[in-house]
Formats: structure tokens, C-alpha cells, sequence
């Protein structure tokens, strides 16, 4: 996160969401329990928030720390998700694999359609400039006669 964070995460212990949001039940309805945390301690009413999403500075669902919470447009919270996706793939892959079959796959999409490259790099996990290359033939040439190491996979690492 940007700005360090000057308390500890509260984490809600009442029932939770798959997503790992907690929600409490109030007249009848099941709010998030951080949204109502968040209006509690600015003592205004739920209402006074709806249309609006209340953002975790924290990146923690579960936490109803008040301090950690500010509200934000659906896009902000879009954004965050987006990069948090980002972090995680970069992490989870330091080189990437594909197999011809995927390479095959790449080559056949429809990139005319907007945005395609960027979900193709999301589907396979590798960068769109690796998307572009494999589109513009730059590597991998001759799909018919791939090089294989023992895995059967064609290594794309070192892009
Ligand atoms: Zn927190």
C-alpha cells in the first residue's frame, strides 16, 4: 500500500462471504460488516453510502478497522483489483511457459477485437509484448516444428 497504515487490522469474526467480506444482519438486511463499520464511526446511515464502495486501504476484506476504510468509485476499486492481479501473476510467475497447444491458441484469437491482447496476456499469464511477438511470428516460427525441451513445452522465458 501507499501510505503505511497507523493501526492494526480489525478482522471481523462474524460470518463472511466466500470473498472473505463479513456481512451482519440489520433490519432485515445483510449489509457488509466494514460498511457498517465504516458508517458507525462516522455515525452516518447506511443510506449515506449506497452507490458508493467502501475501500480497504488495507487490501484486507475482513478488516472493519475504520481507519482502514474510505470510500471510492466502483472504478478506484477496479484498479486496485487489477493491480493486485498484476503483483500476483508477476510473483506466482517469474518465466513463463506455454505450450504449442497455447501458442497455436494465441495465433487463431481474433486480436482485431479491442482489448483481446490484454486478455489473451491475462488468460495465459504472460506479458501482452509477449502476445504481440507470438502474433507477429517474431518467435516460435515454424509452429509445425516447435524446439521441445523434455517437458514437451516451449520455454519462453528470458522475455
Ligand atoms: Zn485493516
Amino acid at each position: 500500500m501507499s501510505q503505511p497504515l497507523a493501526s492494526n487490522c480489525i478482522l471481523w469474526d462474524g460470518p463472511r462471504r466466500a470473498d472473505g467480506y463479513g456481512r451482519v444482519h440489520i433490519d432485515g438486511k445483510r449489509p457488509y460488516a466494514h460498511r457498517v463499520a465504516y458508517c458507525r464511526a462516522h455515525s452516518i446511515p447506511l443510506s449515506e453510502i449506497d452507490g458508493l464502495v467502501i475501500r480497504h486501504r488495507c487490501d484486507n476484506p475482513q478488516c472493519v478497522n475504520p481507519d482502514h476504510l474510505e470510500t471510492g468509485t466502483h472504478a478506484d476499486n477496479i484498479a486496485d483489483q487489477v493491480a493486485r492481479d498484476r503483483n500476483a501473476s508477476r510473483e506466482r510467475h517469474g518465466h513463463s511457459k506455454l505450450t504449442e497447444q497455447q501458442v497455436a491458441e494465441i495465433r487463431n484469437a481474433d486480436t482485431s477485437v479491442r482489448g483481446r491482447k490484454s486478455e489473451l496476456a491475462r488468460t495465459y499469464d504472460v506479458s501482452c509484448a509477449l502476445i504481440t511477438r507470438i502474433l507477429q511470428g517474431r518467435i516460435w516460427k515454424p509452429i509445425k516444428a516447435p524446439i521441445k525441451d523434455t517437458s514437451g513445452q516451449i520455454s519462453a522465458a528470458g522475455f
